[in-house]
């Protein structure tokens, strides 16, 4: 069955990771809760435009904030408001599993008039919604039709978001680290830390942070430092390199025999994500000046619920690895072979034969 000895694969292997480029690992940092604090929003903005913006559609300030974020060239995501398990004050239009795909499709397509430009989505809270397939499926059947990205900030860790963007050719991401679960900045400099090292260790790391003033004051200050084999990239190009433009991603994927995976009855239509600026409309509605609304802090509430499980990936039941694209990852890979081919019982009596000659 096998031709080649252990050996020479093992061969094959180490001149394959030989050959791999060693690159800078991505960051990308992503500040959810636009549009409600003018001065913490200003003071994001004047930040590298790598930094990436999620604007909460109904915010008083949203639109504008959009207006000068586009004009830098800063990515923008809709920070879309989806209910939690636990009882919050909720934003206006937060997207529940109990709604109708038409009803979700209205709220997102508002929304996407009121935040223009943007090149995606994340979920703003959601732990009940993004745990919902069914709900999440509504979500993605209707960006599927606006050409944006899905961007998961994991608030649970059952989230069924990337599972239900992949059915329906949504480009897909999710956020590796919060920054900023407690607001100072030393624990923002650890935060931040650690997604270097995530980045490090993964080749690429989504990190998501508030406006805080405490984050603010991190980011000022770790930005300049960052290390040179970091490099600090919008959360976009993240989403591209994971899969977008509707091709597989580099991973080799191992499924218990069995398990079926449902699809959606109405197969959507893949897009390239370069046709999503020009679709986006102006904003049709006036802004809401409801000041008394303020964005609340339950992620953060259910993202320490979820705070062990969140920094590691939640990809369950499903045997993924990803092509290396570092030296270390690569190592890493043939560490994983190697120890694969002794643990293979078919392969046993060859290695012990190899020995015994
Ligand atoms: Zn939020």
């Amino acid at each position: 069955m096998l031709k080649h000895s252990p050996i020479k694969l093992l061969i094959s292997l180490l001149l394959l990771i030989i050959g791999f480029q060693v690159s800078a690992a991505k960051l990308a940092i992503v500040i959810d809760d636009f549009g409600y604090r003018v001065k913490e929003d200003n003071q994001i903005l004047a930040l590298p435009v790598a930094i990436s913006i999620a604007i909460l559609p109904n915010s008083p300030h949203g639109a504008e904030v959009a207006a000068t974020a586009y004009q830098q060239g800063r990515d923008i995501l809709i920070h879309m408001p989806m209910k939690p398990l636990s009882k919050q004050p909720l934003e206006k239009d937060t997207l529940a599993p109990s709604m109708s795909a038409e009803e979700v499709d209205r709220i997102i397509k508002n929304a996407i008039s009121r935040v223009p430009h943007a090149k995606g989505m994340n979920n703003h809270m959601g732990s009940e919604m993004t745990s919902s397939l069914s709900g999440m499926r509504n979500v993605m059947r209707s960006l599927s039709q606006s050409n944006l990205f899905f961007l998961d900030s994991v608030t649970i860790g059952n989230t069924q978001a990337v599972n239900a963007a992949k059915e329906f050719g949504v480009p897909s991401a999710k956020r590796n680290i919060f920054i900023d679960n407690h607001q100072s900045e030393e624990e923002t400099r650890t935060q931040l830390n650690k997604a270097i090292a995530y980045a490090r260790k993964h080749g690429s790391a989504v990190a998501i942070g508030h406006p805080h003033p405490s984050t603010v004051r991190a980011l000022q200050k770790f930005i300049p430092q960052v290390p040179a084999d970091i490099e600090l990239v919008p959360v976009s190009t993240l989403v591209n390199h994971q899969s977008a433009t509707g091709e597989p991603r580099k991973t080799l994927r191992m499924q218990p025999e069995g398990m079926t995976h449902s699809l959606p009855t109405e197969k959507p239509e893949v897009k390239t994500p370069s046709q999503s600026d020009e679709k986006l409309t102006e904003p049709t509605q006036p802004i809401s000046a409801d000041k008394t609304s303020v964005p609340e802090n339950s992620e953060l509430t259910e993202a320490n619920k979820n705070a062990q499980q969140s920094e590691k990936p939640t990809e369950l039941g499903i045997c993924e690895i990803e092509l290396p694209t570092t030296r270390l990852q690569g190592i890493d890979l043939l560490m994983f072979v190697v120890e694969a081919i002794y643990q293979d019982k078919t392969l046993q009596p060859l290695i012990a034969g190899k020995k015994a000659s």
